[in-house]
């Protein structure tokens, strides 16, 4: 990139120091114009376009380097901030062309021409990943008062209740009776009583036959109950554990889910009753997510992917599979004269395996970091 603008620099220098004054006139007699560069818009997005200093790489960054190299165009970037922008970019003709992460989507074909898909992609959820063994107590007082939860706690209840009850009036009518016989002090002996047996711990038998067969009908069901909610409390906090609770868009309803403005998963999200958090940038949104001011992140898979896989190792998962399939393609404005040559390097680099390569390079499991 800084090669083929410095190139342009001289060219320009050489173009002015033989054109003076006169150049107007001449200039297309005596040397071929010049090609405007053309101003490209992109946003910073690893791994598509990341930028050290005035440097940029990535995926996108390299692959249009090289359409430009094969159409021989030169060119600057214009960066922006969001995809939004770059949408205006193209439209106001600020911009010749746009290239980042850009879905092509049906909506946007009506105002814009794309090149072929240069990158198939799609939504999928990040979330925070739960090494460190942790749970906080919203997670914790969602499990008590999620689905089935509230219902189980109230069987338990009563599990402990009626035989609390049943067991005081047995007793009551017995002059040895295991309780005292005024209600209030006598039930919370009774209560106490109840939840012991419940828990498993060998109680005192009450004096009474009625009581007496009480017990042994209602503790082996409070018993096994017991066990029961115990394993479903269980089960809640190891997935709680392992995936914050979510594993789909399903998942997400009620949930504090982040996405970045203007982008496919913000329309996706609107759509589906969710409102969504929005952020400038991704790296605002993963900070908000390991500072567990959200649940989940919906966005591009392959963002996604590479954050779990480097900068957001060990903090961050992906879970779920893509749950909406998209295609990036490269951005121009209605009619543009270089979408044909564009498509044309493109396949061209399809086919003598340069693209291969370029995608080998970001992409491949041990790719670089
Ligand atoms: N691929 C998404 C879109 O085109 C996100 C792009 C972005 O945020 O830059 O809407």
């Amino acid at each position: 990139m800084v090669r083929l603008r410095v190139l342009s620099v001289l060219a320009a220098l050489i173009v002015g120091a033989a054109s003076p004054g006169w150049a107007q006139e001449t200039a297309s007699e005596t040397v071929p114009a010049a090609q405007p560069a053309l101003t490209i818009a992109t946003r910073v997005l690893p791994p598509f376009v990341i930028r050290s200093g005035d440097v940029y790489s990535g995926f996108s960054v390299e692959l249009w380097q090289a359409i430009a190299v094969e159409i021989k165009q030169d060119f600057q970037w214009k960066e922006v901030a969001n995809v939004k922008e770059i949408l205006a970019a193209v439209e106001n003709k600020e911009s010749n062309v746009a290239i980042a992460a850009i879905s092509i989507t049906s909506e946007r074909e009506q105002k814009f021409d794309f090149s072929q898909p240069m990158f198939e992609s799609g939504l999928q959820i990040l979330v925070p990943a739960e090494s460190d063994g942790g749970l906080s107590f919203r997670q914790v007082w969602e499990i008590f008062t999620a689905g089935a939860m509230p219902a189980l706690m109230a069987l338990l209840a009563a599990l402990i209740l009626i035989p609390a009850h049943l067991a005081w009036l047995a007793e009551r009518k017995h002059k040895d009776g295991l309780f005292s016989k005024t209600y209030f002090h006598g039930i919370f002996h009774a209560i106490w009583w109840a939840t012991g047996a419940s828990a498993g711990q060998q109680p005192d038998s009450p004096r009474s036959i009625a009581g007496r067969v009480m017990a042994w009908a209602a503790i082996p069901v409070s018993v096994i109950f017991v066990a029961y909610f115990t394993a479903a409390v269980t089960a809640e906090l190891t997935v709680k554990q392992l995936q914050g609770g979510i594993d789909g868009p399903d998942d997400l309803p009620g949930k504090r889910v982040g996405t970045i403005t203007g982008s496919t998963s913000a329309s996706y999200l609107a759509t589906h009753s969710i409102t969504p958090i929005e952020f400038q940038s991704f790296q605002q949104a993963a900070t908000a997510l390991e500072n567990r001011q959200l649940d989940a992140i919906v966005y591009d898979a392959p963002v996604l992917l590479y954050f779990a896989a480097h900068a957001g190792k060990g903090k961050a998962q992906v879970v779920g599979p893509i749950f909406k399939k998209e295609n990036y393609g490269i951005l121009f404005p209605r009619g543009s004269e270089l979408r044909k040559p564009v498509n044309a390097a493109l396949l061209k680099m399809r086919e003598n395996g340069t693209f291969e390569a370029l995608y080998d390079r970001w992409f491949a499991i041990d790719g670089k970091d």
